[in-house]
């Protein structure tokens, strides 16, 4: 054994034999020697437990395969892209909205030099950071103020400490949303200082619920997308005029928090129409809040609009300062808004709303092309098929409405299914399917064309035999 041990060579020897190969050159020696010293104390440990160790294992050019492998695990970025391949399109542990290129290149621009992020170009005194986008945000959505926060989480909390602390707010009980993260209508209101009062039944509320309800403590009457989840059947919600004409009549602000929000109406593309944020502002709301990075297709970012008056107290909270977004989320916001301007191109230049309108002809051909190109390369170790499923919009948005889509369906014949997705994802490029009775499901309509090879190489590099 000791002899054995005595072959395994040195971290010197081994670095100076990585370091033959200019690809790693610039990668900091501590880094190095860290992938070294795991290889090699890997072997120690096999040895001293008695594996079946030759000295041809042992051999400085077996290992170097190894320990380059290792090295370059160790340097690649913790945070990387991956491939999408679930069919939910607002996938919040994949990052949620995917953002178009245009936009990126504004945001290199924006911030890898210095901006007029607070900065009035026009009279060359100190600006307000939101100012960039308030008059975008009002052009588009009709309303006489903005203000844009971290996320929508964060609108609600200070709309809310702003509108109704130490008060009273009425919502009904069929819409005390719980959303995943723990962001729960019920909470926020605690920690916001306001105190919920709820009212009607968990399927029907009335206006007389929330009339009945108002008294001298009364700060906000609320509403809540029902996100995630539907009430169907016998059920009743109080439309936005209504609600809007009660507060005006009892002097009370009336505020929705949209949830995912939308400027465009989805129904062509085989959603349920929902009112846009537009026609949400027209019902008379007082203050709206909704997320950047849902079916808007932007960055994390909470937008709070509304009437002039109370947009400018949430401005003033102190909280805000706490809420504020930075200049990167500024700068890709403004992109995507703007993009809004046509809402015929629209669709095709955000991410988001171009993989919910793809015509399914569409997906189905991208199947059909990668099944075909998965045949060839995977021969024996994998069957491939095209299969017709649904894709989900996902982000709480739009339960209960799935989209129709094609799979690339693959069933592993040299391992097990298990070991697959996790062989996937541990490429560079970790590829992130949807296993369902003991296949993987490569969702189409979430995976773009110049991703193909992309997938056909990391399959190929994942089924390929184990050493
Ligand atoms: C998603 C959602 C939120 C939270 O939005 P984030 O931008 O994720 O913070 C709040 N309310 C509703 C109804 C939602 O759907």
């Amino acid at each position: 054994m000791q002899k054995i041990l005595r072959l395994i060579p040195s971290v010197d020897e081994c670095l100076l034999a990585v370091l033959q190969d200019p690809e790693f050159e610039t990668i900091p020696a501590m880094l190095l020697k860290k992938g070294i010293r795991a290889v090699l104390d890997q072997q120690r440990q096999k040895v001293l437990q008695g594996h079946d160790i030759t000295t041809d294992d042992l051999e400085l050019s077996v290992l170097l395969t190894s320990i380059k492998e290792t090295i370059r695990a160790l340097h690649q970025p913790v945070f990387r892209r991956v491939v999408n391949g679930t069919g939910v399109i607002i996938h919040t542990n994949l990052g949620r909205s995917v953002l178009p290129s245009d936009t990126l290149n504004q945001l290199c621009e924006t911030s890898g030099n210095y901006s007029n992020l607070e900065f009035d170009l026009a009279t060359g005194a100190r600006g307000s950071r939101y100012s960039l986008v308030e008059k975008l945000v009002c052009e588009l959505t009709g309303a006489e103020a903005a203000l844009v926060v971290n996320n929508n989480a964060a609108a609600v909390l200070i709309a809310l400490e702003t509108l109704a602390r130490q008060k009273e707010v009425i919502v009904s009980r069929g819409q005390l949303v719980e959303i995943g993260g723990s962001f729960r209508i019920p909470d926020v209101m605690a920690r916001s200082g306001a105190k919920l009062v709820e009212v009607g039944a968990t399927n029907r509320t009335h206006l007389k619920d929330y009339l009945n309800a108002i008294t001298p403590e009364t700060g906000l009457l609320l509403k809540v997308h029902t996100s995630n989840y539907r009430i169907i059947g016998f059920s009743k919600e109080v439309n936005n005029e209504e609600l809007v004409s009660l507060g005006k009549k009892h002097q009370l602000p009336v505020m929705e928090d949209l949830g995912s929000g939308c400027l465009v109406d989805l129904s062509p593309y085989g959603l349920k129409k929902e009112p846009t944020v537009q026609e949400v502002v027209a019902s008379g709301m007082d203050v709206i809040t909704f997320s950047g990075d849902k079916l808007l297709g932007g960055p994390q970012a909470g937008i709070i609009l509304g009437s002039k008056n109370f947009i400018e107290k949430i401005k003033r909270n102190p909280m805000n300062r706490a809420m504020r977004i930075d200049k990167f989320t500024l700068s890709v916001l403004e992109s995507i808004l703007r993009l809004y301007r046509d809402p015929q191109t629209v669709f095709e230049r955000v991410p988001t709303l171009h993989m919910i309108s793809t015509p399914i002809t569409l997906v189905h051909n991208k199947a059909e092309q990668l099944a075909k190109v998965l045949h060839k390369s995977l021969k024996d170790c994998c069957t491939v098929q095209v299969a017709e499923v649904m894709s989900q919009v996902g982000g709480g948005a739009m339960p209960e409405q799935d989209l129709e889509s094609r799979a690339v369906v693959l069933q592993p014949l040299t391992m097990t299914l298990n070991r697959l997705e996790q062989k996937l994802r541990a490429l560079e490029i970790p590829i992130i399917g949807r296993a369902e009775n003991n296949r993987l499901l490569l969702d189409m309509r979430t995976i773009r064309s110049d991703e193909l090879h992309l997938i056909d190489k990391g399959l190929r590099q994942a089924l390929a035999a184990e050493p």
